[in-house]
């Protein structure tokens, strides 16, 4: 369940496994491959590339999907594809807080099948029993044999799968990891929603982006960071945590009980309020909320060079006029070799994405796919 440990001597078995995970996530993100295409990508041997490969044939992870395209000269070579249904990951979605969703994935991300269970306002061990209940009816309905199980959960959550603190749900050093674990035979793995979200935006959003982040704007917001590839959890796990940053001093009073967070401005609940309020056009509440979003990000996108920022939210809120003034608030407050090849896009997939961060957290604990 941790997230990755200090530097170790290179055993014998630690660099097999680093190379197992490495033809994996070669193989996930530019697959179908020749063995001789993967030696040249990785490093490794042929030598080592075909024994890695047959190994995980045997498991049933890749398979051989035919020759290559005729046109070169000799044998032509037999390429290698990762099985997206060699295992599926039992994804939880505890975000939203009127229901908990679940569904089975596959290693692709696509959904097999999916269930939401109305939380019927429960709060403390109440909403565990549910979420307990419904990985285990999950795992126990898959077909496919279960790599493990995610869960992006609201609230800050440590790497060890303790949700420190979830108001939404009244939990406080809830083992959430451990909880699960107990009724299902796989590992277990919890983040906080958003940097499940940010996982997400990683490894099945645009490849090759190593530094961004992605911000979640809904009932409050959140947003998840990942810098060279690793995802920012800080010393106490609230890296990201935006939303409660002053934007207005004499703004409404939000929940947090002072005034003029930034949830007060862009989160939904608000956002709609003040457009039903209907006293000035929509496009200027959208307007304002993108601005506010911006001004808070700018200081964050040039401190971390960050390289693409992935918006997720209702659609009729963050495309289009949002978004817009999202991004020229970052470029008016930043320089501009700073926003040069800087992207702002709203997310693939924005109402799965935290069903795809559980998969993506899975694959990445116990695959080494990221
Ligand atoms: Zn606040």
């Amino acid at each position: 369940m941790s997230a990755g440990r200090g530097a170790e001597k290179a055993l014998p078995a630690h660099t097999r496994q680093a190379n197992r995970s490495l033809i994996l996530r070669t193989l996930f993100h530019n697959d179908p491959m020749s063995r001789a295409d993967l030696a040249r990508a990785t490093d490794l041997t042929r030598v080592s590339v075909s024994r890695i490969v047959d190994d995980l044939s045997a498991e049933g992870l890749v398979h051989e999907s035919g020759p290559s395209p005729e046109g070169r000269v000799g044998k032509p070579s037999t390429l290698i594809a990762l099985n997206p249904d060699s295992y599926h990951v039992v994804a939880l979605d505890l975000s939203a807080h009127a229901e908990i969703t679940g569904a089975i994935m596959n290693l692709d991300g696509d959904i097999v099948h999916s269930v939401s269970v109305p939380t019927d306002g429960a709060r403390g061990a109440a909403v565990l029993v549910k979420v307990c209940a419904l990985a285990s009816a999950l795992v126990k309905r898959s077909t496919v044999r279960v790599l493990g199980v995610g869960v992006g959960s609201p609230g800050v959550v440590g790497t060890d799968g303790v949700v420190r603190e979830a108001v939404a749900f009244d939990w406080h050093d809830v083992d959430v990891a451990a909880a699960v674990a107990a009724v299902v035979p796989v590992p277990v793995h919890v983040a906080n929603d958003a940097n499940a979200a940010a996982l997400a935006a990683r490894t099945y959003g645009q490849p090759g982006v190593d530094n961004l982040a992605l911000v979640r704007i809904g009932q409050g917001i959140g947003s998840g960071v990942i810098v060279g590839g690793v995802l920012v959890t800080g010393a106490r796990f609230t890296a990201g945590e935006i939303g409660h940053v002053l934007v207005d001093e004499g703004g409404e009073v939000c929940r947090c009980g002072r005034r003029g967070c930034l949830e007060v401005v862009a989160a939904v609940p608000y956002i709609r309020q003040h457009l039903a309020d209907a006293e000035t056009s929509s496009d200027d509440v959208l307007a304002e909320a993108g601005r506010a979003l911006g001004r808070v990000l700018a200081p964050v996108v040039a401190a971390l060079g960050l390289e693409q920022v992935v918006l997720s939210g209702p659609l009729d809120i963050v495309a289009g006029v949002f978004l817009d003034e999202t991004r020229a608030a970052i470029e008016h407050h930043s320089l501009a070799i700073v926003t040069d090849d800087f992207e702002i896009r709203v997310a693939v997939r924005g109402e799965d994405i935290v069903l795809l961060g559980g998969t993506a957290l899975v694959i990445a604990e116990q695959l080494g796919i990221r």
